[in-house]
């Protein structure tokens, strides 16, 4: 039997499953509703001509590294850059992660920390934030060293709850926990704080980035992983050796090239964020979390009434299995009309 040679710990899995679900607004991903500007589209499809695409990538993502290492303020040399952060993810775990060894992350945060832990064989606990998803930093701290575990995972801003942590409870949490503590900064630029600058100073700290967000470009798969030399040199052990494609490459190259619309870009987002809040408070008995995030955590007792208002409409948003939320819905922040079409059809629910 061809079954005898799967693996133990992948019987209880599931593949991942993205719905396949038609619509006509999307607001279940938090991708930036901004196409790329018509000028930039027109530089990548001149230069895509030019790569040489018979031949492998640039193994080591060195210009883009560089590119984003201008972004951020920070050293090419101390950044690695993923097929996505998703894939960073796991090559965090596969470097740090024996079976059996332990990792924490928060409930609720992003669930994929705890998914490649299970798949390597690890054992993911989880830390509850409170009723108001607020996190008791000295009890965090407290249960990570008397569990031993190896990784502590951290979405700041949190997804999907949308709030954050503090910088200096961030690096309270970096220098009072025995473990390597990897803050996820996926919507850091909705925020505008970051601890990036700090992975000199701690040994244990790793940051990551996406280009799937604010960066607008969730298709091409690019994120970034910062971290000192130490932990960097580690890390690259188990980096598969052409991870980055080329044409990926070449896009996240022309986009970083034009900071001023990244920047443009994040100011439309986070005003269409202020309306869409402002609006979404006038409506009764829905309860908004606040959000430092380019979406909104809501809830109420007829969520599903909601949920299925919406998808009737073609408009999707996320919803959640998971018992601490499954009161709640993510609404990713759409353009102006994608927005006001949410609105309009949400005001029109009776609840
Ligand atoms: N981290 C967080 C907190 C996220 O929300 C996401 C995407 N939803 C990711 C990482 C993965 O992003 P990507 O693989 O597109 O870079």
């Amino acid at each position: 039997m061809i079954e005898e040679l799967f693996k133990e710990n992948l019987k209880v899995f599931k593949a991942y499953e993205v719905p396949k679900l038609e619509y006509k607004v999307k607001l279940d991903a938090n991708e930036s509703f901004l196409a790329l500007d018509e000028e930039i589209l027109e530089t990548i499809a001149s230069r895509l001509k030019k790569i040489t695409i018979n031949r492998y990538p640039d193994a080591e993502s060195q210009t883009v590294c560089q590119l984003y290492g201008q972004y951020s303020g920070i050293s090419p040399k101390n950044i690695i850059a993923g097929n996505g952060s998703d894939e960073l993810i796991q090559m965090i775990v596969g470097t740090f992660v024996d079976k059996n060894e332990k990792i924490m992350t928060l409930n609720p945060d992003f669930s994929m920390y705890k998914s490649y832990v299970e798949l390597a064989g690890g054992k993911a606990l989880h830390f509850e934030l409170d009723e108001e998803f607020n996190l008791d930093v000295e009890s965090l701290v407290e249960k990570v060293n008397e569990e031993k575990v190896k990784i502590l995972f951290i979405s700041n801003p949190n997804n999907p709850i949308g709030r954050v942590i503090e910088r200096r409870e961030i690096i309270k949490i970096i220098k009072s926990c025995n473990c390597i503590v990897v803050i996820d900064e996926a919507y850091f630029e909705f925020y505008g704080e970051s601890v990036v600058d700090e992975v000199q100073d701690y040994e244990n700290l790793i940051v990551l980035r996406t280009c799937s967000k604010a960066i607008a470009v969730a298709g091409i798969r690019l994120g970034f992983l910062i971290t000192n030399d130490l932990l960097l040199n580690e890390i690259k052990k188990v980096k598969p050796p052409f991870n980055v494609n080329s044409v990926t490459q070449l896009i996240g190259e022309v986009v970083l090239e034009n900071t001023a619309n990244i920047k443009e870009a994040i100011e439309k987002i986070v005003k269409e964020r202020s309306f869409l809040l402002e609006q979404l408070a006038s409506i009764e008995k829905i309860k908004i979390y606040p959000t430092f995030a380019n979406f909104i955590l809501i809830q109420s007792e007829n969520i599903d009434r909601i949920y299925n208002g919406l998808f009737e409409k073609g408009i999707i948003v996320r919803k959640f299995k998971d018992e601490r939320l499954k009161r709640c819905l993510r609404i990713t922040v759409g353009s102006r009309k994608e927005n006001q079409i949410l609105l309009d059809c949400l005001k029109g629910i009776e609840l």
